[in-house]
Formats: C-alpha cells, structure tokens, sequence
C-alpha cells in the first residue's frame, strides 16, 4: 500500500546548502529534486548493492508504460522521435504546448493523467502535430509503421479523438469496468467474464492463497481466457531478463545471508512468474530487517486494476536513515498498546499484533509507478495472511518529503488557506513533524491494525476496498495523534502538533485537496475519497456541536475547528465503523459512506478553491527526478560509485528511454 503527501510542510531543522529542489513546472505539476544524504557515507559495498539494484529498478520502465495502455510504447517513441529530431523552430508556441504535453505523457508513464486517468488533451492542433512528424527528417518512425502515412493515420485517433480510450482506470460502478478501462490488464473480456473467471480459479477456502492473477494478463481467445504472465521467456520478457542480470549482480554484494536469500528468490520468481515463488520471497523479504540497504522490485500493487488484482510494475531501492528510524521504532514497541486501546469492537482487534516493523529510509532510486510521482510511504507485502503470520514492513520516505517540504516554503499556499496566523504559525512550527508523525501511524500502526471474521477477505469490498482501506489508516492515526500516550513515549512535544494536523487534514480533506480536481470531476482516487470521505463526515457529525465550521471571510471559505477533542471522538467513531465494514465485509454499508461523502463535489466551493489557486500559480502534483549514479572503475573493477542530481527533466527521461527501453512497441 501506498501512503501520499498531500499537505504542505514546513521547514525542519538545518538547511541543507543551496540546493535547487523545483526544476521544471507544466500544465498541474511541478518537478523537483531529492537528495540521499548519508550515500557517501555508506561502504563501497554497499554503494555498489544501490548501484545495481538501481539498474534494476530503471530497467522494468517500459513494463509499466505497458501495463498502462498497449499504445504507450509506440505513442512515447513517435514523440521522442520529434523531441529529438524536429527541424523546425523550437521557440515557437505550439511546440512549447507540444513540450507540454511529451512532459505529462512522460509523466504519467502513458497518455492518461496519472490521478484522474483521463486521456490528456493536446494543446496543439492535428494539423500541427502531422506537421512536426514530416520535418522530424531523422526520427526513426519507420520502425514503428511502414510509412509516415501509416504512422499518422494510426496514432491521431489515439491521441486527437477524445472518445477513444478515454478513461485509464474506470470507476464508474454503473459501467463495465473492465471495458471502459483503457489500461492493459485485460483484452475481449467484460467485467462479467473476468469476475467469473476469477470465481473459477479461486480458492476461498485456502488459508493461505497466492495473489491470484498478480502478475498476468487475460485475454479472450476463442471463448476462452488465456492467461499471459509476466516473466522470463513470458509477457515483457526482454524487460524482466535485464531485471534479472542485475539483481545477479545484486547478489554478489548482498549485505548478509539472508539478503541474498531474498533477492535469489525475486530472481527465481521472475524466471518462473510462480506466484507461490512470489510468496516465498515476500516472507523472506519481510524478515530482512538488519540490512540498510533494502529494496521493491515487482509487480506489487493493485490500484491500476478496477477489480484490483493485477499489479503494476514498480520498484525503489533505498538505505535506512538511522537516526530518524527510532521514531517509528517506539511506535512500533508500543503497537500492542495502540491495538488494545483502539476504539474499533473488540472482535475485530488483534489479540497479538505481529512484527509491525517499521523504518524510516532514504530513497536513492524511483522506478516504474513509484517515478516519477512517488508514494512518501509503503507498507509491504499486500497479502493479508502474510501480513497476519509474518507482519509487514512499513517505511516513510524522509527524503522526498523533506523535499517537498523545501519546496513548499515559499509557495504561499498555507498563507492562502489556512485560516488565521496563529495557524500558519502552527504549520511552521510543527508541521514536518506532525506530517512525519500521521506517515508513521498509517503506516506502521494502521494498515496492520484490526482483524476480519473468519472468511472475509477484501474482495468483499470490491472496487470500495481501497478507499475504505486507506481511511481505516488514515483514522487509527489521526485518533492516536491526539493521545497522551504519544506525549508519554517521548514522540511528540505536546498535543499542539496533533492540533497542527487535525487542522491541515481537515483543511486538505475539505477544501485543498480540491485544487487537483478539474472543474465538473468527481474524485476518484482512493486517497482522495479517504480524506473527503474523513472530514466531510465528521463535518456533518460534528455540526450541532459545531467541531468544525467553514467560515467565510472576504469571499474565501475556511475551514476551522473549535473543538479538538470532539473531533477525535469523531475519528474513533468513524474508524470503529470503517473497521467493522472491513471485517464483517459490509460492502452495502461501504459503499453508501464512500458515496454519500467521499465522491461528490460541492460545485460552488469548488469554483472558489480552484480560483484561490490558480492566483497562487502552483501545481497540485508533484514528481521527481531521480539522482545518476556512475561506477568508477580502479584496476578494471568498480572501486567506488559517484552521485550526480541531474536537473533536467527532459534529458533524464530521453536518456532513460535511450538506455533503459527494452520493450517491443507491442506485447
Ligand atoms: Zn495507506
């Protein structure tokens, strides 16, 4: 599972020098940088190990681009073909909105919005665009079609006709998900059939079930479902072979034993595509916690699936930031205390809270759905009964929400939002903190808190698991914030920084986090729906006390709370509600709170927050690029391995695609 920042830090402690953290900024998003302090410091060994699982993770880029839409591959190489070779004059307006758009296609690893999933309109003509295929002289097009006719004529309905494959991720309960999903993940096959193949297949009374269809694709042949899986000698082959050749090389500087026991297994899982080889590795996996340095690489989450069982491909290498570590690890001494103490039925606690082990790490490598837009935090692996017999490994990302957090000094967008000074004082005071505190309590606390009854798994949820699920973490750690207990074991100062970020969450929840909707959408993402879902319903509980009221002052609405322990009553009612749709599997129950608060917009409020905004000139979404690391070679071997932090964000994504592209167009 993904964890996301959507709140805007604040500064913490020392500067680092100058370092330039925004680089690039386009349509709604902005790209920055990270740095990996502590990388110089660590063992040539251990810098060797980052080096090649690095290459890993950059080497499975097309997979992704792949999974997203089976025209990626063919649409990003007629692109680059322009931003390499066009001959034409590059000032020009139209090819800065040309830019534009290669800029957000490379961003969402495809051609529909990374957030939204809806395809991304052109914000050049038809007419031009054909015009910069027939002066782009060298582009090697010919590779990709038999003529530049054949070419044009099969990619402008892909790009230029807003009917055609509209939608990547369809949530629209009323349609066929399946259909009306432009992602890869299924082809001639409806919801219905795919929903009672899935029934055939699975064994719900296996206590122990692989993650069935994890790490395939289904496609109608003949009447019948044919399954292609993702692995060696199977679907993206070429791609996993490279993955392969240096998670080899991984092993040969693995940091202990059982390291190297874990990256072996992922090897064989990806020669074989076994989903119980899968399993295996997850296990061994989540027992690695003495290494520094760790890793994702694989086929891991679910949120590109409507129905939520095939994985997108992504990847992360990482070292453990020590210092910052203890934190979590405090919370994670007391978990049982936290488990027995919840507001949720006693039925649905667990009775011994198993190995939350959690840490707090420094990305040194983003790759597939993890680049260039990163999660902040990820708890691992998915499987519920991995998580139930052997716990889970949890991280946050200090690093990149440092990085955030540096950006976002200047912004002006808490001096926009945020309802009087003593608030924004708050923010600079407390802010980092209590943003690193909720990433710490979701993860490392929350996902692994509660028990289902016997026989009920998530499905149960369908399409609802995933918003529900993020609620459920997002309200165990929004009620423990304000506990004495958090005073007491030393991780906050005093309940002001859980003041600090009831207030930005509900801030975020209902007012901020609407700059990222287009005027006239839904929300749609999980973690969006969470957070709407969280503070509109206790916006509406809390009303005859008034916990929370939305204020308007000179035209601008506010939201602000007058009462702090009211309100966490209300998350703790809320959570004891969203834990037992969860564990009694109340899919009816589940889906009339995420529908009734978490979808639906207030139009005119909307209109308001988006104006506030676009005064302010910012983007909503931000991305990374990712820092170069170059071996240096003494007496013909690797003796050491420099850091570089590019900051050019179009050369990071033509030398990616230049050196890490190893897919067919088509698969
Ligand atoms: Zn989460």
């Amino acid at each position: 599972m993904y964890f996301f920042l959507f709140m805007q830090y604040c500064k913490k402690g020392t500067d680092m020098e100058d370092f330039k953290y925004k680089i690039d900024q386009f349509a709604d998003i902005k790209i920055l940088r990270y740095q990996a302090p502590g990388f110089e410091e660590l063992s040539p060994e251990q810098k060797k190990l980052i080096y090649y699982l690095s290459e890993a993770a950059l080497s499975g880029r097309d997979i992704l681009w792949d999974q997203n839409y089976k025209h990626n591959l063919f649409i990003r190489r007629a692109l680059e073909g322009i931003v390499k070779h066009y001959s034409g004059n590059r000032d020009a307006e139209d090819f800065q909105k040309f830019m534009a758009y290669v800029k957000r296609v490379w961003f969402s690893n495809g051609i529909h919005h990374h957030y939204s999933t809806d395809k991304f309109k052109p914000g050049f003509s038809l007419e031009y665009f054909i015009q910069l295929i027939n002066n782009s002289p060298c582009a090697d097009f010919l590779k990709h079609a038999n003529s530049k006719e054949e070419l044009i004529n099969k990619i402008i309905p892909l790009l230029f006709d807003p009917e055609i494959d509209a939608k990547g991720i369809c949530q629209d309960t009323g349609k066929d998900l399946i259909v009306n999903s432009a992602h890869n993940f299924y082809e001639g096959l409806t919801q219905q059939e795919v929903e009672d193949y899935n029934n055939k297949i699975i064994d719900k009374t296996d206590s122990t079930p692989i993650s069935y269809g994890l790490n395939s694709k289904y496609i109608k042949e003949n009447g019948q479902v044919k399954v292609k899986t993702y692995c060696l000698n199977g679907m993206y082959s070429a791609a996993i072979e490279k993955i392969i050749y240096w998670l080899g090389k991984a092993v040969t500087v693995a940091e202990n034993e059982r390291q190297r026991q874990v990256i072996e297994k992922l090897i064989e899982y990806y020669k074989t595509g076994n989903l119980e080889t899968f399993d295996e590795y997850s296990i061994l996996w989540v027992k690695d916690l003495d290494s520094r340095i760790d890793f994702v690489n694989g086929f891991i989450e679910v949120y590109g699936d409507p129905l939520g069982k095939k994985a997108t491909w992504e990847a992360l290498v990482n070292f453990k930031d020590i210092e910052a570590t203890k934190r979590a690890e405090i919370l994670s001494a007391n978990a049982q205390w936290f488990e027995d103490h919840s507001p949720v039925d006693e039925r649905f606690r667990k009775k011994e809270v198993k190995g939350v082990s959690a840490k707090v790490i420094t990305a040194a490598m983003l790759g597939g759905e993890l680049y260039p837009a990163t999660a902040i935090g990820i708890n691992l692996p998915n499987a519920d009964w991995i998580r139930k017999d052997y716990g889970s490994k949890s991280v946050t990302i200090e690093n990149i929400a440092y990085s955030y957090n540096q950006e976002s000094l200047t912004s002006g967008f808490n001096e926009e939002y945020a309802y009087s000074e003593d608030e924004i004082k708050m923010i600079k005071k407390h802010g980092f903190l209590a943003g690193s505190l909720h990433t710490d309590l979701h993860e490392c606390l929350g996902h692994g808190s509660g028990q289902s009854l016997p026989g009920v798994t998530s499905d149960a949820l369908k399409n609802y698991s995933s918003t529900l699920e993020e609620a459920r973490a997002d309200l165990f750690a929004l009620y423990y914030l304000m506990d004495e207990k958090m005073v007491e074991i030393g991780l906050i100062p005093s309940l002001d920084v859980a003041k600090t970020e009831y207030t930005g969450y509900i801030r975020n929840g209902l007012i901020t986090q609407l700059t990222r909707i287009q005027p006239g959408n839904d929300i749609e993402e999980a973690h969006m729906r969470d957070r709407q879902l969280i503070a509109g319903w206790c916006y509406e509980k809390g009303h005859a006390d008034d916990v929370i009221s939305l204020v308007e002052k000179e035209g601008k609405t506010y939201a602000v709370i007058n009462d702090f322990l009211k309100l966490r009553g209300l998350f703790g009612s809320l959570l004891k509600e969203v834990q037992r749709i969860k564990s009694e599997g109340d899919y009816e129950a589940g889906k009339g709170l995420i529908e009734k608060y978490g979808v639906k917009v207030d139009k005119k409020l909307h209109e308001e927050v988006l104006s506030r905004f676009e005064r302010l000139k910012l983007a909503p979404y931000s991305g990374f690029v990712n820092p170069k690391y170059t071996p240096v070679y003494k007496n013909g071997a690797i003796s050491d391995i420099r850091i570089e932090y590019p900051d050019d964000y179009v050369q990071q994504m033509l030398y990616y695609s230049e050196n890490y592209s190893f897919l067919p167009d088509y698969n």
